[in-house]
């Protein structure tokens, strides 16, 4: 009898310490980054002012911690760039929501990101729209982008290696066209391939240093700007910078 219940007292502790050895990994997977995700919406984003429902929505859906390396998976939801390699970094979150809403999506567009990164930008995008386009220059991030994008199951982004400066012909026109590098100037070959009420959003200036995110609206063949607000972004490289 006493022989039982001191088995069966080790087996109760065994199962115990099994149950709490896998609970931590499950905790960090999931509701950790998910509290983390709805401060970073409230507190960085709709207390800014992004009023967009569909904007917030992607935002407190995208994984951003899956989009950084496993080292910096903790800073995900931080209100800060991070860095994801050769020397580039993952947007600020406001700044991709910022951006996003400036486009005003309504779910049904076509549209072209010039500098896929870590491939966040291009995710949040999908989540809004039908089609994604995406271009990257730099070969190894191009690679781990697309590997992620798959992974996650992203269907309707298609990326693809190369200077985004020309733009993707063979899908064009966009409705909507975002670039997440600093250019000295819009890219003509983008606003050709922006269609008619189109909407193209780039940070246009020196791009050693500060920039103005600057919102172009294609109306009547006539280009309409306007300035947003100071943005830095790593610069566009490739013939935005041979050009002018
Ligand atoms: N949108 C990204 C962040 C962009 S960082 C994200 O969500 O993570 C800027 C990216 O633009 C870098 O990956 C850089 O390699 C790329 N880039 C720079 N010049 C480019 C060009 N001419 N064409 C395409 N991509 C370019």
């Amino acid at each position: 009898m006493v022989f039982y219940s001191v088995m069966f007292r080790g087996l109760i502790i065994t199962l115990i310490a099994a149950f709490i050895s896998i609970m931590p990994s499950y905790t960090i997977s999931s509701d950790v980054y998910e509290k983390k995700r709805q401060e970073m919406v409230r507190h960085d984003i709709e207390a800014r002012g992004i009023k967009d429902k569909k904007v917030l929505s992607a935002m407190l859906k995208v994984k951003r911690h899956l989009f950084v390396d496993p080292s910096l998976m903790d800073k995900a939801y931080n209100d800060h760039p991070l860095p994801i390699g050769e020397g580039q970094t993952i947007s600020q979150p406001y700044i991709v929501a910022l951006m996003t809403e400036a486009l005003s999506l309504k779910g049904n567009e076509k549209v072209l990101e010039i500098g896929t990164g870590s491939g966040y930008q291009a995710a949040i995008l999908a989540e809004i729209v039908k089609e994604v386009y995406t271009i990257e220059v730099n070969k190894n991030i191009y690679e781990m982008a697309s590997r992620r994008l798959k992974e996650l199951g992203y269907e309707n982004i298609k990326v693809k290696l190369g200077d985004g400066y020309q733009g993707w012909k063979e899908y064009a026109p966009f409705d909507a066209i975002m670039v997440t590098a600093a250019a000295r100037h819009i890219p003509p070959p983008l606003i050709e391939q922006l269609q008619e009420g189109g909407r193209l959003v780039i940070p246009v200036g020196n791009t050693l240093f500060y920039q103005n995110l600057t919102l172009v609206r294609k109306e009547k063949g006539k280009i309409i700007t306007k300035d947003i607000c100071g943005v830095r972004f790593v610069p566009m490289i490739g013939d935005a910078q041979k050009k002018k």
